[in-house]
């Protein structure tokens, strides 16, 4: 019989698992037009229960917010339960379940992640990318030839596949050669191991037992997320789409090790037991399941940190496969989407040619930071959450006052508002004073303008999506102001010098506009004597590019973005990174710091 020629073939970025990291990093390049493939083992698609919480930020951040609004719930409510005098359980507080006050969407959303997942594929499959199923990596080698990894052109990532549902006869192998590599194939990584990252961190795991169920329940709280202490352990509850909840429950060893193997055996604990474990925490409130158990699983997990995010920075891996943690701060998916869409765009760039692989480096140096505070934040809420609670007969226990105020005092980084990047290539944190709202290596916070050519309020967010492009925000101050208009012109005059990274930067041959940087100008006024053909043509690209911080016609919003961000009445120009975090920030005056900014890792083309 004839032996089947082993396919090959080239690719910009091959992805390696498609759960929310792979789909997000795949769909971020999609859009940003690389040549990208993305294979999962799973024949087919995750079609109910894993993860389900998406915080403030995650909303807020890749255009996804209104299908997410519409199908998913809004939790906005937390409720806090301790012990009773009675044997049972009582309601001690209710706080907002998230403390965010910058946050655009002051809520969390909860939606199985197949739903989640539907986005990023719904989008891919218009984009012509879909996910190749039924297929695993057998082997991957990175090329030992410096010349060849230095090169941005080359594929120095050889990777076997192999197809595991071909009919007999048809070549199950493919060689791939890839310019880059991420592995995004959950908390067992194949990629991971193939390169002996080790996962840092406790070796101990923590068993998580989780049942979906269309409740019948006298539990007052079951459509706010609810953290229950009680003397029989702690249960979380979260609504969900369609009349749902999601019940998580910390399992004891002893209820499900088998003493004898000393591993976990599934056969000890089925639904049934778990939701014997969670009424009674619940008691005295009933809980029934009206349609049976709709999802559960036994979720095994430790809090560890991989040791490192990236190979060469040719291949990475992010999500699950390099931070494991505990379901409790609602962060896997998170966590997971915004690593993958950190890489995505650094890698994006350096497929166009566009930025030196020092610009790679930042991928794991912020995101490893994130992870190692998440972990800290996970035993810190976990030990909290499991602790048994402060009674009279446990002075030692967690008093419930404590719990609630460590869960708001944490909100900001839960909810992602409040990650912040440390300096490095991508952030300077230069001339903070010049806009002491917008903190230099976090995100851009929301604010409404009004569009000068037509009075249409706009969400400055709105602006800066999540794609691969720079935004540079000039904030030209008072433009009918003869000294502000006269450091406004110096400044564009010296933005168009050839040196400047404007045009150090441009792309030859586009003349529709410049590829890497949006310009969008936020001047002082009002609307109704405003004037934007003043303003020079570099600041107005496009009539829809200039904006006024006014108030709109029912004065409801508008009109103190300048105050909110700081920016004093000589203006500023502010640097937004294609993920929507501020990288840097300069005076009108001082735009070779800009030049100097872009200069630590961009490329000018070929
Ligand atoms: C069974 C299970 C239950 C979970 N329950 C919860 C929960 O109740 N609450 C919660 O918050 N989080 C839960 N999680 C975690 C949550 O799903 C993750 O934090 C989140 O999905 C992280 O996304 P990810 O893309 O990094 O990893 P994952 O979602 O794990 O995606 C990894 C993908 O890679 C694929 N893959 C793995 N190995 C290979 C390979 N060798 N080749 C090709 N493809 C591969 C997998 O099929 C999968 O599609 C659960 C995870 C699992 C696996």
């Amino acid at each position: 019989m004839p032996v089947p020629v082993v396919p090959y073939s080239e690719v910009d970025v091959l992805v390696i698992g498609a759960g929310p990291a792979g789909l997000m990093c795949a769909n971020a390049l999609a859009n940003a037009r690389v040549n990208v493939r993305v294979v999962d083992k799973r024949a087919v698609k995750v079609a109910a229960g894993q993860a389900d919480g998406i915080s403030p930020r995650t909303i807020e951040s890749y255009g996804i917010a209104e299908r997410l609004i519409r199908e998913s719930v809004q939790v906005h409510q937390a409720a806090f339960y301790n012990p009773s005098s009675s044997g049972g359980i009582e309601l001690t507080s209710r706080a907002p379940d998230v403390t965010a006050p910058s946050a655009r969407y002051p809520f969390e959303v909860a939606l199985h992640q197949g739903a989640i997942e539907s986005i990023f594929l719904d989008s891919m499959t218009a984009l012509g990318v879909e996910v190749e199923r039924s297929t695993v990596p057998t082997s991957i080698e990175i090329s030992k030839d410096e010349n060849e990894l230095m090169d941005s052109a080359s594929h120095p990532v050889r990777v076997t596949l192999q197809r595991l549902d071909v009919p007999e006869g048809q070549p199950q192998e493919e060689i791939v050669h890839a310019k880059y590599v991420v592995g995004t194939d959950g908390a067992h990584s194949w990629v991971r191991k193939q390169f002996d990252i080790a996962m840092e961190g406790e070796q101990s795991e923590f068993i998580w037992g989780v049942l979906d169920m269309v409740p019948d329940t006298d539990f007052p709280d079951v459509r706010n997320k609810s953290l229950v202490h009680s003397n029989h352990g702690s249960v979380l509850l979260v609504p969900r789409e369609q009349d749902r909840i999601r019940v998580y429950m910390q399992l004891e060893d002893k209820d499900i090790i088998n003493p004898a193997t000393g591993r976990v055996d599934k056969e000890r604990m089925g639904p049934e037991e778990m939701l014997d474990v969670a009424r009674r925490s619940l008691y005295p409130y009933k809980l029934i399941p009206t349609t049976g158990i709709l999802w559960w699983t036994l979720y095994i997990i430790g809090q560890r940190v991989a040791s490192r995010f990236s190979i060469k920075n040719r291949v990475f891996i992010a999500g699950d496969a390099c931070h494991t943690h505990s379901p409790k701060a609602g962060q896997g998916m998170n966590a997971s989407m915004n690593d993958a869409h950190n890489l995505a765009w650094k890698i994006a760039l350096l497929v166009r040619g566009w930025a030196e692989p020092s610009l790679l480096s930042t991928y794991e140096s912020e995101r490893r930071k994130y992870a190692l505070d998440l972990i800290s934040f996970d035993k810190m809420f976990s030990t909290l959450f499991s602790g048994k609670p402060l009674t009279e007969e446990n002075s030692h226990g967690v008093a419930p006052e404590h719990f609630m105020k460590t869960f708001q005092k944490f909100g900001g980084f839960t909810s992602g508002i409040g990650v912040h990047y440390n300096p490095s290539v991508a952030v300077s944190d230069r001339n903070q004073e010049v806009a002491s709202g917008l903190v230099i290596g976090e995100r851009f916070p929301p604010y409404k303008f009004i569009r000068a050519a037509d009075a249409w309020p706009f969400e400055i967010q709105d602006l800066l999506p999540s794609d691969f492009r720079f935004k540079l925000l000039v904030f030209t101050g008072d433009f009918s102001d003869p000294l502000q208009q006269a450091r406004v012109k110096s400044m564009v005059a010296n933005i168009q010098k050839p040196e400047s990274f404007l045009n150090r930067y441009a792309t030859p041959g586009k003349n529709s506009g410049n590829p890497r940087f949006d310009i969008i100008t936020i001047s002082k006024g009002q609307k109704e004597g405003f004037d934007l053909l003043q303003f020079p043509t570099l600041l107005r690209s496009h009539w829809s590019k200039v904006f006024i911080d006014d108030t709109d016609f029912t004065s409801s919003f508008g009109g103190r973005g300048y105050l909110y961000y700081g920016v004093g009445p000589e203006g500023a120009l502010v640097a937004v990174r294609p993920d929507g975090y501020i990288g840097a920030i300069a005076p009108l005056d001082h735009v070779e710091e800009l030049d100097a900014y872009f200069a630590s890792f961009m490329k000018i083309s070929a």
